[in-house]
């Protein structure tokens, strides 16, 4: 079975260039436009991995990791910030919030397939 990935993305380029770029490595792709519907989806999908943008129409992608992070149920899911802010702090903010890795935008197709097969493998050896 393919890997699962739920991309949580108000942006409909952003969303389109990472199913574009995930289903050519072979993964499936999960879409949530808002942080609610990503939360709910967490839970009704169980992906093998989340990638949350940071600015989201409802609540903003680190509160819904918080959420995510505050639950045993799916807690273990690891998720991955997008954020366009390279700012300084910015990756504090994100692993505070309970992210387990950052991707910063502009995507490139390397960066995100490296870091999503480094913390998909890394969740199957924990499990093996
Ligand atoms: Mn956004």
């Amino acid at each position: 079975m393919p890997n699962r990935i739920l991309c949580v993305e108000d942006n409909p380029q952003n969303m389109r260039l990472v199913r574009k770029i995930l289903c050519s490595a072979g993964y499936e792709v999960i879409e949530a436009a808002d942080g609610n519907s990503g939360i709910a989806a967490a839970y009704e999908q169980a992906p093998d991995l989340i990638l949350m943008d940071v600015n989201l129409p409802d609540i903003d992608g680190l509160e819904a990791t918080r959420q995510i992070k505050a639950d045993p149920q799916v807690r273990d899911i690891p998720i991955l910030a997008l954020t366009a802010n390279a700012m300084h702090g910015d990756r504090e903010r994100c692993l505070e919030a309970g992210c387990n890795g950052y991707i910063p935008k502009p995507i490139t197709k390397n960066e995100l397939l490296n870091t999503v097969a480094h913390f998909i493998n890394q969740t199957e050896y924990k499990r093996a």
